[in-house]
């Protein structure tokens, strides 16, 4: 595929004091160009280009605005030692991209065309890449309908664009616990919803349980299935796992909850490291149980943001839970640090999950 690119004429001062200071923050500043493509029925994705960062002219009755069609994804390059910049698992993520747009009726995309996308976006603004331990330059793709028409169909038209933003260590000072609230008068996903798409209709329905729980001081909600609202799902965004007599026990991917690329990375490290993990149903009575039992070891959340964010203090129907005595736990410390070090490119990765930017 041929990119046309037109390189930015007014350069935006880079928020080298902010790394500096520690205070990039997530997804506050952008890089000077991004990529953009357009799909029409008929016609497929086509005019792929890069531009300087720009603001979007829309038709105010485009589809998105008012039905929402429209997906994302949360992706990081990371700045090698040796200044190469490293992408993981794009081709997973690419998968997953295409999940999201089958399920909201959009059009999906070659994964090597995805793929040469981000590439080519990102070597563009590759000095965009902080330098700063624990920075990442997060990549957000992501797809909105455009047909002007009031009424709700599938869009003909689409527009895809990629944006770069120079984002801060997810931890200012290392890895820290978290606390969470387990909701259980809001949902977010039921069987046969868009639980496991990336939609952002997902997040604008979750941000009024995550007010409540910031009320209650807590920084996270927990979700719990939208049935019997019992078993634990995921949080806001990461994928949710429980240390239980030494077994990690996860959420199975059963159309309500996220697959994180990240999840599937713990799972297997956790394997390679001999452990047991369980993807299955683990209710919420059957986690106080175990804490009560003194055999719940850990609990810790998994996503792109934060890698591994292990939660220190739980909150259902006004009960408390320390967990760990609100410290990290071994288990979520040696995942964490595995798994970033081969995101990062300082531990050998026999995975193959790794790429470089070309
Ligand atoms: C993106 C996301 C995750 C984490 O997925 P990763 O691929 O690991 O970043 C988990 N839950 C939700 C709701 C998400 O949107």
């Amino acid at each position: 595929m041929e990119i046309k690119v037109t390189h930015t004429t007014k350069p935006f001062a880079k928020p080298i004091e902010q790394e500096a200071a520690g205070s990039l923050g997530f997804g506050n500043y952008f890089s000077d160009h991004m990529f953009l493509m357009d799909y029409e029925e008929g016609i497929g994705w086509h005019n792929a280009r890069i531009e300087p960062y720009h603001p979007l002219a829309l038709d105010p009755a485009a589809a998105v605005l008012h039905y929402g069609q429209e997906i994302f994804e949360g992706m990081k390059a990371y700045r090698a030692k040796d200044n190469r910049i490293l992408f993981f698992r794009a081709k997973m993520n690419a998968a997953r991209w295409n999940q999201s747009a089958v399920r909201m009726c959009m059009p999906t995309m070659d994964p090597e065309l995805y793929c040469q996308a981000l590439n080519a976006i990102v070597d563009i603004d590759r000095d965009w890449t902080p330098h700063a331990p624990g920075t990442s330059l997060v990549l957000r793709p992501a797809m909105i309908a455009l047909d002007p028409c009031l009424s709700v169909h599938p869009s003909k038209k689409y527009l895809f664009f990629i944006l770069c933003s120079p984002s801060g260590a997810y931890y200012k000072n290392g890895m820290a616990p978290v606390s969470i609230y387990v909701e259980e008068h809001y949902i977010r996903a039921a069987v046969g919803g868009t639980g496991y798409a990336k939609c952002g209709g997902n997040y604008a329905g979750s941000m009024l349980a995550a007010e409540k729980a910031a009320e209650m001081g807590y920084d996270q909600v927990l979700w719990l299935d939208g049935i019997e609202h019992k078993y634990v799902e995921e949080v806001g965004s990461m994928n949710m796992m429980f240390v239980i007599d030494g077994t990690i026990i996860t959420a199975p991917l059963e159309g309500t909850i996220l697959p994180g690329v990240t999840r599937d990375s713990i799972i297997t490290l956790a394997k390679d490291a001999g452990w047991k993990v369980e993807e299955r149903k683990l209710g919420i009575d059957e986690v106080y149980q175990a804490a009560h039992d003194g055999r719940l070891d850990e609990a810790f959340g998994t996503g792109t943001a934060a890698v591994v964010s292990p939660v220190g203090r739980l909150s259902y129907r006004g009960e408390e839970l320390i967990i760990n005595h609100g410290e990290i736990g071994p288990k979520a410390q040696y995942l964490y640090d595995r798994l970033l070090n081969i995101q990062l490119g300082n531990y050998e990765d026999p995975y193959g999950w790794v790429t470089v930017c070309q």
